[in-house]
């Protein structure tokens, strides 16, 4: 990320298709270990509703399932990157998703000289990401969010995070997005994630299962990294 020139302790990226829970994921890291969630798709959203120039240059890219040109994600992400929180490190969501954003990332980690501490793969079923895609429902105040059947709130319709009730569903969140958004996965991160492999720090959550159990899962790998 251009311009980036805090020291990052620990970096953890957290690849997977759109509807493998990388955003509930992240969220564990950030309250047990102090990191903090950059959610690129949740970055470009707030820009989009903001009406920022790149915002409303993304907004038809999103709807149609495509990728955000990179100056655009980086950019955006850059931003982010100027608040301090991130010092305690921090985990992306959804980022990076090209060759290109990837390359960035390690330019600007090793500037501050650091480099990518893991990518934790969150492996899913193509098949199954339509149901889970088209039954969850977010908080864009809070950030909160729930499912119809994987993550029901304790109380029907009301946030667990904030106690509010006004959910939406995502505009991209549709059948045929998906299927666009699952294009680009395979086409153009699969194959960056699978050169984390390739440098050791690639790990991977079965993330078919209850959540609750990969919450559990993720805390230790993240603390073995982290370390
Ligand atoms: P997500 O919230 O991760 O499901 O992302 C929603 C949408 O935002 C994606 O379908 C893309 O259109 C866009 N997006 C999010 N992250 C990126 C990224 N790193 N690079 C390009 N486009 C992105």
């Amino acid at each position: 990320m251009p311009g980036c020139s805090i020291p990052l302790p620990a970096v953890v990226i957290l690849p997977g298709p759109p509807g493998a829970g990388k955003g509930t994921q992240a969220r564990m890291p950030e309250k047990d270990f102090g990191m903090i969630q950059l959610s690129a798709g949740a970055l470009l959203r707030s820009a989009a509703a903001a009406g920022t120039p790149a915002g409303l240059a993304a907004t038809a890219v999103m709807a149609a399932g495509d990728l955000v040109s990179d100056d655009i994600v980086l950019a955006v992400l850059k931003d982010r990157m100027a608040q301090p929180d991130v010092r305690t490190g921090i985990i992306p969501d959804g980022f990076p998703r090209t060759d290109g954003q990837a390359a960035a990332l390690d330019t600007e980690l090793s500037r501050v000289g650091h480099k990518v501490t893991a990518a934790i793969r969150l492996d899913v079923d193509d098949a199954a990401m339509v149901d889970r895609v088209s039954g969850r429902y977010t908080r864009a105040t809070c950030g909160g969010g729930c499912h119809d059947t994987v993550k029901q709130p304790a109380a029907a319709g009301v946030c667990d995070k904030c106690g509010g009730t006004d959910f939406a569903h995502r505009a991209d969140d549709t059948a045929e997005t998906l299927r666009a958004r699952l294009q680009a996965y395979h086409a153009q991160t699969a194959p960056l994630i699978a050169g984390y492999g390739r440098r050791g720090v690639l790990e991977r959550i079965d993330a078919m299962g209850p959540i609750a159990g990969i919450l559990r899962t993720l805390p230790t790998i993240v603390a073995r990294i982290a370390a």
